[in-house]
C-alpha cells in the first residue's frame, strides 16, 4: 500500500464527484441485474457508462485486473471475474466497482439477491449491510480504526456469521488502495486515530459460514473455504466530526430495486 495521504476539503469535493459517477454507474448496472443476464453484460454496461460520462474504470488494468467490475457470486467473496455465467434464481451477486474522475478515485460495492433467495441468505445480506451502517457510525473524528472493525465484527458474529480476515477496507482518493487498512475486525479504542482529511473505503465481507477464504489460481477470485455464501457492501466515506460524510450512495441502486 501507498503512503498515508490526508485530503483537503477541495480534494474531498473532487472525490465526491467521482463517487457520484460511481453511484450512478451502480444504478445503471442495477437495471440489468436479474435472472438470465450474463455478468459480462453487466461489466460492459458499467464500462460504457463510466467512459460515456468522462470517467475511467479504476479496477480495469489495476495490477492486471482485466475487467471494470468485480462480480462475486454466492461463495465468492470478492474479486470475481465477470463471465458468460448467467445469473440464476437463488443466487446472490456482489458487484464492486471503482471510478477515476478528474484524477480522483471512488470505490463501492453492493450485493444483490436474484429472485427468491433462502431466508438465511437474506439475513446474511441484511446483517452485512447493517455492519456497514454501524461501521460508518463509528467513522468519526476521535474514534480509532479498531472502533470500525469492532462494530462490524461484533454485529456479524452476534448473528453467527464469519468475518473475513484476509481482505480489508482501505484509504481511497488518489489511488485504488491507500493507507490505512480498515479491517472488519478489531478492538475498540485500538489502532490509528481517525482525523478529518481521511477518506476510507469501508467494506464488510461476511460469510454465512466460517471466516476462512481461499485464493483462486486466476490470481484474483477469493471464495469461502466452506463454500458458504458471502456478502459484501462498501461505501467511500469522509471522516468528519460527529458524523461521517458518506460519499457514495446506494440510492440509485435502490430506486431501481424498488421499481422491480
Ligand atoms: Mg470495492
Ligand atoms: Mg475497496
Amino acid at each position: 500500500m501507498s503512503k498515508f495521504i490526508f485530503k483537503t476539503n477541495q480534494e474531498i469535493e473532487l472525490i465526491k464527484q467521482s463517487c457520484l459517477l460511481l453511484s450512478k454507474t451502480h444504478g445503471e448496472v442495477a437495471k440489468f441485474v436479474k435472472e438470465g443476464v450474463s455478468t459480462l453484460l453487466l461489466d460492459k454496461i458499467a464500462k460504457e457508462y463510466i467512459l460515456d460520462n468522462g470517467g475511467v474504470p479504476s479496477f480495469l488494468d489495476f495490477n492486471g485486473f482485466p475487467y471494470t467490475l468485480c462480480v462475486s457470486i454466492n461463495d465468492q467473496v470478492v474479486h470475481g471475474f465477470p463471465s458468460s455465467y448467467q445469473l440464476r434464481d437463488g443466487d446472490i451477486v456482489s458487484i464492486d466497482c471503482g471510478v477515476v474522475y478528474n484524477g480522483y478515485f471512488s470505490d463501492s460495492a453492493y450485493t444483490y439477491p436474484i429472485g427468491e433467495i433462502k431466508p438465511e441468505i437474506k439475513i446474511l445480506l441484511d446483517v452485512t449491510k447493517q455492519c456497514l451502517e454501524l461501521a460508518i457510525e463509528k467513522a468519526v473524528v476521535g474514534n480509532r480504526i479498531g472502533d470500525i472493525g469492532f462494530a462490524v465484527q461484533n454485529h456479524a458474529e452476534k448473528a453467527g456469521f464469519g468475518v473475513v480476515r484476509e481482505l480489508v477496507g482501505h484509504g481511497v482518493g488518489t489511488k485504488v488502495h491507500e493507507k490505512p487498512e480498515v479491517p472488519n475486525y478489531g478492538k475498540r479504542g485500538s489502532g490509528i486515530r481517525l482525523e478529518e482529511g481521511m477518506v476510507l473505503a469501508i467494506e464488510p465481507m461476511i460469510n454465512l459460514g466460517k471466516p476462512a477464504v481461499m485464493f483462486w489460481d486466476d490470481g484474483w477470485t477469493v471464495s469461502t473455504r466452506d463454500k458458504s455464501p458471502s456478502a459484501h457492501y462498501e461505501h467511500t466515506v469522509s471522516i468528519r466530526k460527529g458524523k461521517a460524510d458518506v460519499l457514495t450512495s446506494f440510492m440509485h441502486i435502490e430506486e431501481v430495486l424498488n421499481k422491480k
